[in-house]
Parts: C-alpha cells; sequence; structure tokens
C-alpha cells in the first residue's frame, strides 16, 4: 500500500494523544522509541484505524463519483472504464502495440467524450 497523508484535523482526540507520532507524525513533533507498528501494538492499531478511514474516504469518494454520473457516462464508464482507467489501460500498450502520441490522442479523445457526456 502507498504512502498516504492524513489531515491530523481528521484525527479525533483519543488519537492525537495516544500517538506514538510513528505512522502519522504528531504536530508536536513526538516520536515514540517504540519501533512501529511491526513491534508496537498501539501504532499498530493507529494504523488499522488510519486504514479504515481511508477507506472509508475511498468508498465515499467512488459512491460520490458514480451517483454524479449521467446515464450516458455510466455506459462509458461499464464499457471502458472511467478516463482514468482507460488512460491507464492505454499506456500499458505504450511502446509495444501503440505510440506515445496514439495513446495520448487516445486518452483525450474518450476524456473529450465522457465529459461531453455530463
Ligand atoms: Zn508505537
Amino acid at each position: 500500500m502507498s504512502e498516504q497523508v492524513f489531515e491530523w484535523s481528521d484525527l479525533p482526540l483519543w488519537y492525537m494523544l495516544k500517538s506514538h507520532g510513528h505512522v502519522a507524525k504528531r504536530p508536536d513533533g513526538v516520536l515514540a522509541r517504540c519501533g512501529g507498528p511491526a513491534l508496537c501494538s498501539e501504532c499498530e492499531l493507529e494504523r488499522g484505524y488510519l486504514q479504515l478511514l481511508e477507506n472509508y474516504r475511498r468508498v465515499t469518494r467512488e459512491k460520490f463519483f458514480h451517483d454524479s454520473l449521467s446515464l450516458r457516462q455510466r455506459e462509458l464508464v461499464k464499457k471502458h472504464g472511467t478516463p482514468a482507467e482507460f488512460a491507464q489501460a492505454v499506456y500499458k500498450s505504450v511502446p509495444g502495440y501503440i505510440s506515445m502520441t496514439e495513446a495520448a490522442d487516445a486518452v483525450e479523445k474518450y476524456t473529450k467524450e465522457f465529459n461531453e457526456s455530463a
């Protein structure tokens, strides 16, 4: 899992007081010499909590995204994925199957079509 950046203001008070600062850096700069999540149960708990928070955010973002799509956009997503997914798939074919220019053109075309279907 990639490194995530959390807003300190998202965290409840109990977390702020308990945090060892290994997983999310404490604003007061405190960093316990506990070894972090691999060795410390407090830090392990901290990491689990932050993962939950991130998952919740991701699901909420995705739900919002899908709810705000037009009928045509839903069709497009079903067929080709979101513009970001489409781009990711297309750029995987560079340079073996298509050139960078062809990929960029295809992504631009799909993004334009997607946005015009809003
Ligand atoms: Zn710790």
